[in-house]
């Protein structure tokens, strides 16, 4: 079995896919080509945005749009302690410290009374000036969009959505990857929607940011890359990579997200009133980057994990540690208070394998693993 199972998805691409390519490979267009700016606006359109400019990586999309936003030395960036560590990491590349806010035990995300906190702290102590909130889509699921919006226009911060993991999930019927002044995603393969290598892309509203994005992405470019007029840096999406996400895009809309929401439910199912399930709040969806369960203690969750893994089914920890937990960020600047959430959950959580070719006969054997585990 396969946590995510990408030999199956492209067991049913196959012909459209090795299409795409081989026609990337007759023309020999590899950089820019045409079916970048193609893929570009049927990201735009599909996000619900003005503008969008892939890029090599989600971490790229994050430094690149904090650069955009002119976020850097003395500026304190609000992020939440429970993460993949490119979210803070982007921050400290940029050369502003990262704070480090505990998140919600349901929803995962960033725990808007703690951030309030935060920022207080952070303003009473004077040092650093706050400049941006960088709220993660986690496991596939927007953060409190409106709590966090409230926050950062009564304290004049700029949102930086991290939808890495949210693609594909919505807000009152408004997709993830629309919600921030800027937006980013992530086309790592193990992602909702992920390419055959690294690849990313920002979203913005804003004329002014979507010029400043185009020309950061190609060494700080002016009329053209060898005129610069600012630093910038070399992060494209290459072209095949571009034509591998229009094939899964497509497959993303027709029936991918759909059958995601079938299996959530499955598990939801099987699991529900046994072990925590994933919270959705009213009025959002998920796109289940991942579907994962929260157990009393990390003595049950550590024996669900071996039962499942002698029976052959794969799970994986997200997360191990949190930032504050980083060794990096020992010795890097960075700032946090009450994290105990976050620090209690790297004990308890553990991922089940998501995708959408799983079966019901496999969830269903699943569960009956999990609970076998849990001595149930
Ligand atoms: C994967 C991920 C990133 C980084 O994306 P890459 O394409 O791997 O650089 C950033 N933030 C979050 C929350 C992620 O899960």
């Amino acid at each position: 079995m396969e946590f995510i199972d990408l030999k199956a998805q492209y067991a049913k691409l196959k012909p459209e896919m090795d299409a795409a390519i081989q026609a990337v490979l007759n023309k020999s267009n590899y950089i820019s080509g045409e079916e970048v700016e193609l893929l570009e606006k049927e990201l735009a359109e599909y996000v619900g945005a003005k503008y969008c400019v892939t890029c090599a990586n989600g971490t790229d999309a994050l430094v690149l749009a904090l650069k955009t936003m002119d976020i850097g030395e003395g500026d304190a960036v609000f992020v939440p302690n429970y993460t993949f560590f490119a979210t803070p990491e982007s921050v400290s590349l940029v050369g502003a410290v990262p704070v480090f806010v505990d998140i919600d035990e349901n929803t995962f995300n960033i725990d808007p009374v703690k951030l309030d906190a935060a920022i207080k702290n952070i303003q009473r102590e004077n040092k650093l000036k706050p400049k941006a909130i960088i709220p993660v889509d986690l496991f596939g699921l927007l953060y409190d969009v409106t709590a966090i919006a409230k926050i950062a226009r009564d304290n004049n911060l700029l949102i930086l959505e991290d939808g890495a993991q949210g693609f594909g999930g919505e807000y009152n019927r408004k997709k993830a990857c629309s919600f921030g002044d800027i937006s980013i995603t992530s086309f790592f393969p193990a992602k909702p929607l992920g390419c055959y290598g690294d690849g990313g892309a920002i979203f913005t509203n804003s004329g002014e940011y979507y010029k400043t994005l185009l020309s950061l992405r190609v060494h700080g470019k002016g009329k053209d890359k060898y005129d610069n007029i600012r630093i910038g840096t070399n992060s494209r999406l290459d072209t095949i990579q571009a034509a591998v996400l229009q094939v899964k895009l497509k497959a993303f809309k027709d029936y991918e997200l759909t059958k995601r929401h079938e299996v959530a439910a499955l598990y939801d199912k099987y699991l529900s009133g046994k072990v925590k399930i994933p919270t959705i709040p009213k009025n959002y969806t998920s796109s289940y980057a991942q579907y994962t369960v929260t157990f009393k203690d990390e003595k049950t969750r550590n024996k669900v994990e071996q039962t499942l893994k002698s029976n052959g089914i794969p799970t994986i920890i997200y997360y191990h540690k949190t930032m504050h937990q980083q060794t990096a960020y020992q010795a890097s600047p960075c700032k946090f208070y009450d994290v105990s959430v976050s620090e209690s959950l790297t004990k308890k959580v553990l991922c089940l394998p998501m995708h959408p070719y799983l079966d019901e006969a496999t969830i269903k054997k699943i569960c009956e693993t999990v609970m076998k585990g849990m001595g149930a």
